[in-house]
């Protein structure tokens, strides 16, 4: 039997960060095994609100290909590709425009929430309102039967099931109705106890040197009320804490959360401790990332290979879509 495929991008912001390794890769890295996966860089999604400063996207894109590639995301299982390159999805985002009712965009949550949380930028434009059918494009025409998303991406499969609904009832039953894989991903907040965010400062990049990872983990903010090392801690209000969990062994998250409680661990120490169990995971990646690094026309060959692959599967959609159309 086929694969089921999955269909999921990332839009490029430059050097990736734990939280997206968390939050994204590492679920990507297993869904490989399962699932025929396309992965792209999203860099028309990134017009949507960088319109005014284009010109990091570029390099954006290389940097972030190559922490995917360092973390196990592999030209060999996966198709990874640069969604500008793959013309046909303007061409079907153009044409689903033509039967989407505008309604239907505005009451997609994120569209008036980041209207008012990106208060410096201006986002009344028609590509921003657009951007969840631009998504629509991009799922459906790899026919992707899933896409992996977080609780408060689901209105954005929902619309675009609606909207592949409304297209095979106008024209013929040309697109599969996708549904969304709800991953749960632990959470990791930057070290000042944020959302860990580049634009935040605070947080530990996949490509950090060790002395960096020392430097921002002794700076990480810790259970609030533990002010001596006499006072027992709270772990479960630590963001150090849920760091041990994701990347500690069990023994350690045991031993950190009895004695933390017990108040025979100071953070000081704990904090060293897991700074040098970052460092230990991170080295075998970097090591990849540094060769990929040195071998940037490696790098293209994949995104070209990649997007080559994709570009003959969204060809073949829009054939289909155009005599269903019959234009
Ligand atoms: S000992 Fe560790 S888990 Fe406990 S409060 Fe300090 S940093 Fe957090």
């Amino acid at each position: 039997m086929s694969k089921q495929r999955v269909l999921s991008g990332m839009r490029p912001t430059g050097k990736l960060h734990l939280g997206h390794l968390v939050g994204a890769l590492d679920n990507w890295r297993q869904m490989q095994e399962e699932y025929d996966c396309f992965f792209f860089a999203a860099d028309w999604h990134a017009l949507t609100t960088e319109y005014a400063e284009t010109d990091i996207i570029r390099d954006s894109i290389r940097e972030m290909m190559i922490d995917w590639l360092s973390v196990g995301i592999s030209p060999e299982k996966s198709v990874l590709f640069i969604q500008s390159r793959i013309k046909e999805h303007a061409e079907l985002h153009l044409l689903l425009s033509m039967i989407t009712p505008v309604p239907w965009l505005e009451r997609v949550p994120t569209y008036k929430e980041q209207q008012q949380e990106l208060t410096n930028r201006d986002l009344s434009t028609y590509g921003f309102l657009g951007y969840p059918l631009l998504q629509t494009a991009d799922i459906i025409i790899y026919k992707a039967h899933k896409v992996p998303v977080g609780i408060d991406q689901v209105p954005h499969v929902e619309l675009s099931r609606e909207v592949a609904r409304r297209f095979n009832f106008f024209y013929g039953p040309v697109f599969p109705v996708p549904d969304p894989l709800l991953t749960e991903v632990p959470k990791l907040l930057g070290i000042d106890g944020r959302k860990m965010s580049k634009s935040y400062d605070n947080a530990i990049f996949i490509s950090d040197p060790p002395e960096e990872v020392r430097r921002k983990t002794s700076a990480m903010f810790t259970d609030p009320n533990r002010i001596r090392k006499s006072d027992p801690g709270n772990p479960d209000i630590c963001n150090v804490f849920s760091f041990h969990k994701v990347y500690s062994d069990p023994e350690t998250v045991i031993r950190v959360n009895r004695e933390c409680r017990q108040a025979s661990l100071g953070c000081v120490e704990d904090k060293k401790n897991l700074a040098e169990t970052l460092v230990c995971y991170l080295a075998p990646l970097q090591e990849v990332r540094e060769r990929f690094l040195r071998n940037p026309r490696l790098v293209e060959e994949i995104l070209e290979d990649g997007c080559q692959r994709a570009r003959s599967v969204a060809a073949r959609t829009m054939e289909e879509v155009r005599a269903a159309m019959k234009i």
